[in-house]
């Protein structure tokens, strides 16, 4: 009998080219209710690592995805995200989990882009999260998809959720940061949600 005649749907087994176990617990909550099925890549720390010394989010994230597929039979999902500030360049960029030094907290990279735009006002406080999204299977490319979150920097951190730069990033689409944003809420509304929705509508289309 097949998929259809059996009412039974079909699973879509997707491996995660990282080793962080709450990157996995977002994906998973952002797949809930689709056919997608994801795990931790096995082994990931083992791996020959994917060397990031690209200077755009595109070519990380596709790059990371076709590496590690070649390592594996199954899709391989790969992301890179950051923040980019107009005002400064776009920094931190591809740089963001490492902003205030190789080091950095996110408490030390918070403190270093309030520095950096001590100051500035309106406007130029304008800020996007940025990710893209590679799939990839066997080395060969399957889909990168990137999406964006518009918002702005506050001039002090707000709320305890999330992490990375949420407290100081005000997100003009919920109208409060992404650390005061309700559980489920900001994955509708981030980068990285928006992102991933069109991978889920790419694999199961
Ligand atoms: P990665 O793509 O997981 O390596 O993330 C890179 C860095 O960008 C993180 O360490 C954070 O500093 C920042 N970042 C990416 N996405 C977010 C987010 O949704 N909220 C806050 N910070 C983020």
């Amino acid at each position: 009998m097949d998929e259809a005649a059996s009412g039974a749907r079909m699973e879509i087994r997707v491996v995660l080219a990282s080793s962080n176990a709450g990157k996995l617990r977002e994906y998973r909550e952002m797949a809930a209710g689709s056919a997608i099925e994801l795990e931790l890549m096995p082994q990931f720390k083992d791996l020959p690592p994917f060397e990031e010394s690209a200077t755009t989010f595109a070519e990380i994230g596709a790059g990371k995805a076709l590496h590690y597929s070649r390592f594996t039979d199954e899709i391989v999902l790969a992301d890179d995200s950051g923040l980019a500030v107009p005002i400064l360049g776009g920094a931190p960029g591809v740089r963001s989990a490492r902003y205030a030094g190789p080091n950095a907290t996110d408490a030390t990279n918070n403190q270093t882009l309030l520095r950096e735009l001590a100051g500035r006002e309106g406007e130029e406080r304008s800020a996007r999260f940025v990710c893209v999204t590679a799939l990839a299977r066997r080395g060969r490319a399957l889909a990168v998809v990137s999406d964006f979150a518009e918002g702005s920097i506050l001039s002090k951190p707000r709320g305890s959720g999330g992490f990375g730069y949420d407290p100081v990033f005000y997100s003009s689409t919920l109208g409060c940061t992404f650390a005061e944003a309700a559980p489920g809420e900001k994955n509708r509304h981030s980068h990285r949600g928006k992102a991933f929705a069109k991978v889920i509508d790419f694999l199961t289309r």
